[in-house]
């Protein structure tokens, strides 16, 4: 039995946490006996929202908002990244986290799923700005983060200087260096290596997987990436050294095409040097809403949630999704892309990269041992392939989604767990 006055429990169809629980309701016939915990899954343990006041250069005062929200900790402490966004709601972050819970649980890391953010535009904030609502932020949440609790890293507009800002903060509160409170942080700070390419070198390892099982050959596969940040970006240029061709990029600046391909390296340095790829001399500049009707094999959704809407997922001409983002497909457009017959590789394991490089890195600054990149590469693919080989299984033993037998596999473990410990009091 479940009863709730809470307005989160009936949200928006489509919003990010909409999108969630109909996720979760799919599963619910594959559970068995665990399906009397499911309820657990539907909200979070704990969200705190934080006021994050900083005195600005000119001298105003400005307020932002901020959250960390807990979803579920039966696995182990809290993990998920922390986004910078001026669209960065509760709601959003409540979803975020519950995707965290899922996707540690699908690739069997020891971590429950917990993620953060403030609304805050960060490309409008100088670097000192930047640092002080970092630094207030961190302490804020300083009541429920830890290197035992929950760990955050980085997401959508934080990165490594943010992390080492983060890590700081915490430490001197504490008063003691705890590199491990944070993972992404930069190398010499008790980062790992491969942690940058990390997402983008699953969402390679997990695509070119599904493509096999397809008969799909990458060489020559015509690819388009949305996004092109540091999942977009790693995960292109991998495509294309595997022989695949970039037909289409779009960033927050706009949309290139290129029917013999895109060169890579020379697009990447346009984004790092001018902030976009928009007018790039290698390929045409073309409306935004373009982009979906491009001829390709493989579709890369790598920037925000909802991108993929009904209309979208019928436009596609690709045959393979693959999730580098949270969120990007709704469930109407998940059911409309299944009916195609395209095969949609999820978030919660596609984009796991990440968060396992994460848990090597956490390790890591426990035992002050660092590994080298080849081992580290080494093990994220092994870790990958494993967890994408069950899910293939478990989703043709049932015939469901990958969506569908990834949820039925993480949620599984996650309720099991919460089970066995049993409830208190
Ligand atoms: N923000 C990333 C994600 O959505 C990584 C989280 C982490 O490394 O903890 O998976």
């Amino acid at each position: 039995m479940s009863s709730s006055s809470l307005s989160y429990v009936h949200p928006t169809p489509n919003s990010p946490w909409g999108t969630y629980l109909s996720q979760v309701d799919r599963v619910v016939p594959y559970l068995g006996d665990l399906a009397r915990w499911v309820d657990t899954l539907k909200r979070p343990k704990r969200a705190l929202i934080v006021d994050v006041p900083i005195e600005m250069d000119d001298g105003t005062i400005a307020h932002f908002e901020g959250y960390r929200v807990q979803h579920n900790l039966s696995r182990g402490p809290g993990k998920g990244g922390v986004r910078f966004h001026p669209d960065v709601t509760l709601e959003e972050v409540m979803a975020l986290s519950a995707w965290m819970t899922v996707k540690t649980a699908a690739v069997n890391l020891p971590y429950g799923g917990a993620k953060g953010g403030i609304r805050v535009d960060p490309k409008k904030l100088s670097m000192k700005e930047l640092e002080k609502v970092t630094r207030r932020y961190t302490s804020e949440i300083g009541i429920i983060i830890g290197p035992h609790s929950d760990i955050p890293a980085p997401d959508v507009n934080t990165n490594a200087q943010i992390m080492a800002w983060m890590m700081d903060t915490y430490s001197m509160n504490v008063g003691g260096t705890a590199t491990g409170v944070v993972t992404g942080k930069p190398l010499h700070l008790g980062g790992s290596l491969g942690r940058v390419e990390a997402t983008g070198r699953g969402v390679f390892v997990t695509g070119r997987e599904a493509a096999r099982r397809l008969g799909m050959d990458l060489k020559g596969a015509r690819v388009a990436v949305q996004g092109f940040g540091n999942v977009g970006s790693v995960a292109a240029e991998l495509f294309a050294e595997a022989g695949a061709k970039i037909v289409a990029v779009q960033d927050h600046t706009g949309t290139v095409v290129n029917d013999k391909g895109l060169d890579m390296p020379k697009l990447v340095e346009q984004a790092r040097k001018e902030g976009g790829i928009v007018g790039f001399k290698g390929g045409d500049t073309v409306a935004n809403e373009a982009f979906w009707d491009v001829a390709c094999d493989i579709l890369i959704p790598a920037a925000l949630e909802g991108q993929i809407t009904a209309e979208r997922a019928k436009q596609t001409k690709a045959k393979l999704v693959l999730e580098g983002a949270n969120g990007p497909t709704v469930p109407e457009a998940d059911d409309i892309l299944g009916d195609r017959g395209v095969l949609v590789v999820p978030d919660v394991i596609c984009n796991a990269g990440g968060v396992t490089v994460s848990y090597f890195e956490w390790v890591q600054d426990f035992s002050s041992f660092f590994w080298g990149e080849d081992e580290i590469n080494e093990r994220l693919d092994r870790i990958m392939m494993n967890a994408f080989s069950s899910i293939w299984d478990k989703a043709d033993q049932h015939k469901i989604s990958l969506r569908t037998a990834t949820y039925a596999v993480a949620c599984g473990r996650i309720l099991m767990a919460r089970q066995e410990r049993g409830l208190y009091p």
